[in-house]
Order: C-alpha cells, then structure tokens, then sequence
C-alpha cells in the first residue's frame, strides 16, 4: 500500500496545521487555498490573536492549550520564525460572572502560574485598565500574542518542506465520495483521494452544504486605537474581559496602537462571506466608543484603522470535529467560534489523529459530546 493521499481543503488556521502534521506523518497531502496563504479575509486575519492557558469556555480546553503551547514551540523552532509573545495577558471582569469563577478555579489550580489581584491592586498595578465595582483581574503569566498570519505561514513552510503540495488560489467547488476514496472538484480540474479535510471555516456551507443550519458564517469587527497624547502602550498587556461585559484587546505589533473587539449586541451573520469592504454601522462605532469610554482611559476615542474578519459558529459555540454527515472519508473541522486560534496546532494535531488512526488520544469527548 502506497502513503495515503490526503487533500486538505481551506488552508488558513487549522488547515495549515493540518498540513504540517498529516506531512510529517508521512502522508501525501495537498492543501487547497481560494486566495493566497495567510490572507487576512477569513478568521485570523489582523496579524495578532489572544493566547492564553486560562480558559474560561470550558476546562475540558486546557490540555489542548497545553499541548498547543507545545508544538507553537517546536513551530517557532523549526521555522526559526517567532510566532509568539508570552508577555502575560490579563483576565478581567466581574467576581461573580461564571466565566470569572472559571478563571479563578483555574488560578487557584496553576498559582505558579497566574496572580490575582483585588480591583484596588489591578488599577495600582495596570493603571492603562478601568475595572467596574466588583471586578478583578488574574494575570495569566504564559498567556501573550499569538501573531496568526505567520503561524499559518510558517506550519504551511514546515509543510511544504515535508512534502506537502499547496494549491493557492484554487477553489474547491464540490467533493464527491466514491468507490475509491474521495473526488476532489476544484478550478484545477478533478483529483481523487484517499480521504479529505475540510477547515474551510466561514465557507463551510459552500462546500458542505449539508451542516449550514448548525456551522454559520459571522462578521466580526476589530478596531485600533492609539493611546492619548500623554500615555505610553508599552505596558498594556493583551486581555480578555469576560462575560457579560466581554472585549478582548491586543498591542499591535508596532507598538503604536490597540487592537480592540467585542460582542456586539446584535450577532452580524452573514449568508456568505464575501469581501471585507463592509461599512461599519454607526452602532458598532458607538458600542466601541462606549468601551473607550468605560474601560480604556489610556485610549483615545476615534479608530486609527476598522476592519472586519469572518468566523465559523455553531449555536453551543464548541467546534465540530467529525465526520461529514453522509461520508467517513470526508472530515470536518470548523465552528470554532471565536477562541480556536490558539489551540490550533494541537487541533492540526487532532485531525491528523484522526486521519491517520482513525482515533485520538487527546480528550475531545466534551466538544463531540455536545455537538451529537
Ligand atoms: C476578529 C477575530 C478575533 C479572534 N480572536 C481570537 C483570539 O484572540 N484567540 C483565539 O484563540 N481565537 C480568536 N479568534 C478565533 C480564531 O481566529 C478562529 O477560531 C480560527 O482562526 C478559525 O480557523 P479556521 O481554520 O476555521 O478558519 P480560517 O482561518 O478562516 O481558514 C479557512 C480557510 O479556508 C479557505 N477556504 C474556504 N473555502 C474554500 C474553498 N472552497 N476552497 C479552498 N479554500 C477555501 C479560506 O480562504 C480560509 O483561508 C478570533 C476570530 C476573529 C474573527
């Protein structure tokens, strides 16, 4: 029996993970991009997102940060490329909100880890961070930046070292299973493989049609600020504020300005994602202005740069990893609805399990478990 040939469809975040590990095991891969690699018009566009190791969603997801926090190491060491900052971030929001009792059990179970700060402390400590009444803050010390576009860059780089093919800018417009494994239709004409992955995130629909009701499409705005005159961003540390006043933020890479998003109070589904020339509604600028206002005294008002990134979600809000619904050849990854950039590579690392041995020794029992 020859390497099993395996086609990747949708090389962006968890594609390109995939890549990497299905090549390193010696499968014969291709990955299959509709724009150019680490284009910025799908989820991880922006150059930066959060990484941390607290996890509010669910503790089931530490191990899988842990083993992400691992292999973004040997990333960065293969590659010779720095794909992250661990500069701490910090975890903010009220003492009494679910998500914050996560993180503090999460705190308590890493205290070499992490530090918790009273409110009074927190505005000593970060003054560049507003807090309301009965917040307080923990500071997650290896959580940091993760710089997205060149962690898709450099696993697809190991992944073409390895052996891996990559078609760019080549669509893929239909997959049809068949005696033989599974025929990949894309604008380069036919090809047959043994078995396929689709990471296609916001465009799951497109090509599977059969889950649009479940894995939907959304539009999410981020905003840069510069700091006010008198301020300096040196000290502003990458944060997640949690429910029900949630925001995150990231310094950007110059330094000069913060990258803010938030929930805005009405979910922005789209039909399909197309294009990111999209004219932000006055309402989104006032719900960003409101959290200058109420929690980033160091910002000032009025966006230096506005843009928008599309992202894959299901209703529960955990990612699905199985099976197509009416094929074992075809395997889904997407829904990772708003937190998946930093588990990535443990996830590329799940769907070559799962490709390769047909099982997993990572416990995802509690996101297949919701999902059935
Ligand atoms: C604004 C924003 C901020 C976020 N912040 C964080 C954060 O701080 N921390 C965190 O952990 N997560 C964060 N997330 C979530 C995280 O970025 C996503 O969960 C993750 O990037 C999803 O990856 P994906 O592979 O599903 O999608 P993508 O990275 O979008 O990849 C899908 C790829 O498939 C390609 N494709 C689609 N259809 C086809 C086709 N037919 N043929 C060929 N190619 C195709 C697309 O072009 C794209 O490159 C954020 C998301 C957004 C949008």
């Amino acid at each position: 029996m020859g390497r099993p040939r395996v086609a990747v469809v949708g090389v962006g975040t968890m594609g390109s993970q995939a890549l990497w590990q299905l090549a390193t095991r010696g499968c014969d891969v291709t990955g299959y991009e509709q724009y150019n690699l680490a284009h910025t018009q799908g989820a991880a566009g922006g150059e930066t997102r959060l990484f941390r190791t607290i996890q509010v969603e669910d503790s089931g997801y530490v191990p899988i940060a842990k083993r992400a926090d691992e292999i973004y190491r040997q990333l960065e060491k293969e590659s010779g490329k720095r794909i992250r900052d661990l500069t701490g971030a910090l975890i903010m929001g009220s003492s009494s909100s679910g998500d914050m009792k996560s993180a503090i059990d999460a705190s308590n179970a890493n205290p070499d880890g992490t530090e918790l700060f009273s409110r009074k402390e927190s505005k000593k400590k970060f003054p560049e961070y507003e807090l309301d009444k009965d917040d307080i803050s923990i500071l997650d010390k290896g959580g940091g930046i993760i710089y997205s576009e060149n962690a898709i860059r450099q696993a697809t780089g190991l992944a073409v070292s390895s052996g891996a093919k990559l078609r760019e800018g080549t669509v893929v417009q239909a997959l049809e299973e068949t005696s033989r494994g599974v025929k990949v239709v894309s604008t380069e004409g036919i090809e047959q493989y043994d078995s396929v992955v689709v990471t296609t995130g916001a465009w799951m629909a497109q090509i599977v049609p059969e889950v649009q009701d479940w894995i939907r499409p959304r539009r999410l705005v981020s905003m840069w600020f510069s700091p006010k005159k008198e301020r300096k961003l040196s000290s502003m540390l990458p944060y997640l504020r949690v429910r029900p006043t949630y925001s995150y933020g990231l310094p950007s890479p110059d330094g000069k300005s913060m990258k803010l998003g938030l929930e805005t109070s009405e979910v922005d589904e789209v039909k399909f994602p197309q294009g990111n020339e999209y004219i932000v509604p006055d309402s989104i600028y006032e719900e960003f202005s409101r959290l200058i206002e109420s929690y980033h005294p160091a910002l000032s008002h009025g966006p230096k740069k506005v843009q928008s990134y599309y992202e894959s979600y299901t209703p529960t809000e955990y990612e699905y990893i199985g099976p197509h619904p009416e094929s074992n050849k075809i395997l889904i990854a997407s829904g990772f609805s708003g937190h998946g950039f930093k588990f990535s590579p443990a996830i590329g690392e799940i769907i070559s399990d799962l490709i390769v041995k047909g099982e997993t020794e990572h416990n995802i029992e509690f996101i297949t478990k919701i999902q059935s």
